[in-house]
């Protein structure tokens, strides 16, 4: 059945896709998103939107009576995080903890947060279960793990029906919705950025890791696989209840395939160049699915590479125009 949905953070990349499947299966969405790094125009048509941060504008939007939460806004830079703690507490822990009051206070039933495989640090063993040890290595991990923790004991506490979704390396993206980031640090965009030509090439962090090429290893997942695991947590979880699920592709990726597969969809050269390993970056970083397969019912659709980098360089080159060109058609 429809429901009604308040998607935090839905001006960004996963909010933005999650906030159009959901309208794809006939959902009411309303988006709230400060615009901080997400872009009004992202906000998929059909959605409503509110400009403001997602605690203050939930507060009071929420005595409308909602379904659900999906709470994607937060700040996610690694090495910002590191050396700015203060905005990355607030932003992230200050803002979810006041937004749990406001759903409880209003009595909202349902909660989907995005956690993040951060939580794990630098992992033991690979694939990496939900009940590994959650050991950060850097504040952004602290502030997602820390809220995790507190929607556990809100959802004992009052009832709420919450589920936290640990994802691993997101990437591609849905017919408009994409990843536009002022400041790209992933993978991914910034090879097809040096295909495009809008860099020079592509430096590859480290060379010289216990791995099969000597490159690290990443669980690549399609955003739209993504969506479509949310939308099932949804459904899938009774009040009272906090339940984590890994989100991944169950298949590791090295930065030279991604980098190969990248050349064969664009057929650009794509020059590349060894660098120093980047600080805190595990060897391998691969999720164990089982859980959200067995509980959830859901598997990842498109689990090719070059099926997920295709979908990235087709909204590269022209996703963003094309959706310009949809809404004045
Ligand atoms: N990486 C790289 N060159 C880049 C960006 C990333 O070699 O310009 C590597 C990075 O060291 C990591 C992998 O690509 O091993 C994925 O990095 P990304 O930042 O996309 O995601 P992360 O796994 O850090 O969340």
């Amino acid at each position: 059945p429809a429901g009604k949905f308040l998607v935090t953070g839905g001006a960004g990349y996963v909010g933005s896709v999650c906030a159009a499947r959901l309208l794809e299966e006939g959902h009411d969405v309303t988006v709230v998103d400060d615009l901080s790094t997400g872009h009004r125009d992202a906000v998929p048509p059909g959605a409503r939107f509110v400009h403001g941060d997602a605690a203050e504008v939930a507060r009071s939007l929420l005595a409308e009576g909602f379904d659900g939460v999906l709470h994607f806004a937060a700040k996610s830079l690694v090495a910002e995080s590191v050396a700015e703690p203060a905005s990355y507490w607030h932003g992230n822990v200050t803002t979810s903890l006041r937004l749990l009051d406001a759903m409880c206070w209003h009595g909202t039933p349902r909660l989907v947060f995005s956690s993040t495989a951060a939580t794990y640090g630098n992992p033991d063993r690979t694939p990496i279960p939900e009940s590994a040890p959650t050991e950060p290595t850097n504040t952004y991990g602290f502030t997602k793990l820390a809220i995790d923790h507190a929607i556990t004991t809100y959802a004992q506490a009052h009832g709420l029906a919450a589920v936290s979704l640990r994802y691993f390396n997101v990437a591609g993206a849905h017919r408009y919705w994409g990843e536009r980031h002022s400041v790209e640090t992933h993978l991914i965009p910034i090879v097809l950025q040096v295909a495009a030509g809008e860099r020079d090439r592509v430096q590859i962090y480290g060379d010289d890791y216990p791995t099969e090429d000597g490159t690290a290893v990443r669980d690549y997942i399609h955003v739209a696989d993504l969506a479509d695991a949310h939308l099932r947590a949804l459904h899938h979880v009774a009040a009272g209840e906090h339940r984590i699920y890994n989100l991944g592709n169950g298949a590791g990726f090295s930065v030279r395939e991604v980098i190969e597969t990248c050349r064969e969809v664009t057929g650009q050269h794509i020059p590349s160049v060894t660098a120093a390993r980047r600080q805190g970056d595990p060897a391998v970083l691969v999720a164990a699915g089982e859980r959200a397969r067995t509980e959830l019912g859901w598997k990842p659709e498109r689990p090719n590479l070059g099926d997920i980098v295709n979908d990235a360089w087709a909204f590269a080159r022209d996703g963003h125009t094309a959706y310009a060109r949809s809404r004045t058609d």
